[in-house]
């Protein structure tokens, strides 16, 4: 854990968020500032600082984050399609240095995204 780190402190269970699913590896839960009907962030519990400092021990971690969304999606009812995004650094529109993959659906998506 980084004591410095939003999503870290949401894993601790120090700062509130509305969590939808955990299991031994990763936690999901809404995002607070919601951009479609639904809107979840997975994590992984363990600090990642973003996709560009996943170490290749770390790809089953990635297989299984990928793995969850579509699980939620389907849990969501999300069956006309969805969008996963992973903002990587500051041109990649990343804000909470911990990796989070967004699930966003309800709606549909544009293309190109802003
Ligand atoms: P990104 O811009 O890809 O780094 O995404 C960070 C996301 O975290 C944004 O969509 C924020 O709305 C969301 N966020 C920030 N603080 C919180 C919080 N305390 N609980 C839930 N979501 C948050
Ligand atoms: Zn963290």
């Amino acid at each position: 854990m980084d004591p410095n780190c939003l999503f870290c402190k949401i894993v601790a269970g120090n700062i509130p968020a509305k969590r939808v699913y955990e299991d031994s590896l990763c936690l999901c839960f809404a995002d607070v500032n919601p951009q479609a009907p639904t809107h979840l962030l997975l994590i992984p519990r363990q600090h990642i600082t973003s996709l560009a400092h996943v170490e290749k021990e770390q790809l089953p971690l990635l297989g299984h984050l990928m793995a969850t969304a579509a699980d939620l999606a389907r849990s969501a009812k999300l069956d006309k399609g969805y969008r996963i995004v992973l903002n990587t650094g500051a041109d990649g529109g990343q804000t909470v240095d911990h990796l989070h993959l967004h699930l966003l659906g309800g709606r549909a998506m544009s293309w190109p995204p802003g």
